[in-house]
């Protein structure tokens, strides 16, 4: 199988790093002023370069965005779906141009891209749009029969929206698309290790949307992240990215009492049952673990296995690993491109060392760097399997958020239950059985916001978007965490009624 093609080095869309990758403010492109690299994880190189804001346009964005909050909120909701949906047909007219840029910034398979961010990303926008005309709100008998209730929901004003790197077009245009939708304006600050594909979508849709309903800002988040979630005017903030960083924004708002929500990290437990049908575990078992080489934030990465199927699972499973297609990102026969960066890949490296080195179960596949001239010279982890682990071992409990899974074997649902909940995580969970019984009580009993039976991922994430439990999230999530509720009581004898 071709894991690199000759011809890539003359695709046409690397004109597309040629300039300066803009910010959005205000309705203007900024491309102007301090830039930082884009470093390809296919090769280490720089590619190209994307503007970054300081505290002083920081500043600026917010007061573009904060001009345009009441202009846009006054809109119908009819109105501001159909912006959204003019988004979506730009989008889809420039389908190969974002599978290029995350391919080549963060190593995402364009396939990956093509089948999965996409469609997420253009179904988001349809659905958003819809959603505008129907935010929702309830009216109750509140016990007065000459007294009536409403619950009005609104939005907050300027929201901002701070990105991860594993998933930047899909994350960030399901969330802007639900900002947006709800009458806010967004700031949408991507992570500075993937900025390339939104700063192209800003580029894209700059003139689309009134000036100032749509922000995007590129930084560090220490820098630019830090000064914008702590500003005066920002009245929300939402966080996709690890527990540090969420524990980190939750203090830095504390003193205003900011509204805050946190879509955070997880070490997620894939059950497999000795009743499961084995080629259906496998081969989800082989995709929850390994698409986007693990950087998915409800990845299984923790496999238990009933005994009696243990030895066979586990040789199955190494065998898939072998035969995944670990090569350039470019490529259409690309399953597993490399992880993001050089910190990134290091500390993928340092976990699967550590468990080499202490013990930590014993590696069954994967777990040696690479040596051929491609993948020696981009950020490529194997797809890594460590069997026998013990509960509780490091490996076992951190998010390592690369191609590295566990396989823990156990006797009974009750005690895999049990390992499986014992985990300071909370976002994903999943069980393989043909018993309905065993079904039903790992999904009562797994403490986690997805349960999935049968299947590893979920459609649905936007009909059904899940909180995390303990510390994965924290204060809403979907459409409804961008919006306030306000209870409105109308009397209309317009009197005392005593
Ligand atoms: P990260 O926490 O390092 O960074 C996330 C974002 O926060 C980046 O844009 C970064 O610039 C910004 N940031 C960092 N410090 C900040 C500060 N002090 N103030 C404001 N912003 C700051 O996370 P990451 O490495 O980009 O993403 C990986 C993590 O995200 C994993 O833990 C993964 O599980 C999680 N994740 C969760 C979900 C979910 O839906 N629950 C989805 C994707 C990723």
């Amino acid at each position: 199988m071709t894991i690199v093609s000759p011809d890539v080095k003359t695709d046409p869309r690397w004109s597309l790093l040629d300039g300066t990758l803009p910010m959005l403010i205000g309705g203007e492109l900024l491309a102007d002023g301090p830039t930082s690299n884009i470093v390809s994880s296919r090769d280490r190189s720089v590619v190209g370069k994307f503007a970054v804001a300081d505290a002083a346009i920081a500043d600026k964005a917010v007061a573009a965005a904060r001009k345009a909050a009441p202009g846009w909120a006054g809109l119908t909701g009819f109105e501001r779906g159909k912006y959204l949906l003019k988004i979506a047909e730009i989008m889809e007219a420039h389908a190969a141009e974002f599978e290029f840029l995350d391919a080549v910034d963060i190593g995402k398979p364009v396939t990956g891209v093509r089948y999965s961010d996409m469609p997420v990303s253009l179904s988001a926008l349809a659905y958003f749009a819809g959603r505008a005309q129907d935010l929702g709100g309830r009216s109750v008998e509140v016990g007065d029969p000459m007294v009536s209730h409403r619950a009005r929901l609104e939005p907050y004003g300027v929201v901002l929206e701070v990105l991860p790197w594993n998933g930047p077009l899909w994350t960030g245009v399901q969330r802007m698309a639900a900002i947006l939708a709800a009458g806010n304006v967004a700031i949408m600050k991507p992570s500075e290790l993937a900025s390339a594909s939104f700063s192209y979508l800003a580029s894209l849709i700059a003139d689309v949307l009134p000036p100032g309903v749509l922000t995007v800002l590129n930084g560090k988040g220490s820098v630019v992240g830090a000064r914008l979630v702590t500003h005066p005017d920002v009245a929300m903030v939402s966080l996709t990215g690890g527990v540090e960083t969420g524990v980190r924004v939750l203090q830095d708002t504390a003193s205003q009492v900011k509204r805050v929500s946190l879509e955070l990290g997880g070490k997620n437990p894939n059950i497999v049952m000795a009743d499961a049908d084995l080629d259906s575990a496998i081969m989800w078992s082989t995709m929850g673990g390994f698409s986007n080489s693990g950087q998915i934030c409800v990845c299984g990465s923790r496999i238990l296995v009933q005994k009696g199927i243990y030895k066979e699972f586990a040789a199955r499973l190494v065998d898939a690993a072998k035969k995944r297609v670990v090569g350039d990102p470019l490529l259409d026969s690309t399953e597993m491109g490399p992880v993001v960066g050089e910190d990134h890949y290091n500390k993928i490296w340092g976990y699967i060392d550590h468990a080499v080195k202490n013990g930590e179960g014993e590696l069954l596949v994967g777990g040696e760097r690479y040596t051929d001239e491609l993948r020696a010279g981009g950020w490529y982890v194997p797809p890594t399997v460590f069997g026998n682990v013990t509960p509780g071992c490091v490996i076992e409990k951190e998010e390592i958020f690369g191609p590295v899974v566990t396989l823990t074997p156990f006797e009974t649902l009750d005690e895999a239950l049990a390992i499986a909940n014992d985990t300071t995580f909370g976002l994903a969970s999943g069980i393989f059985t043909s018993s309905v019984e065993n079904a039903e009580k790992a999904a009562r009993e797994l403490q986690a916001g997805q349960v999935y039976v049968n299947q590893w991922f979920a459609p649905g994430g936007l009909q059904a978007p899940s909180q995390g439990y303990k510390t994965s999230g924290l204060g809403g999530v979907g459409i409804e965490k961008y919006l306030q509720t306000k209870n409105i009581f109308i009397r209309s004898n317009n009197g005392a009624s005593w």
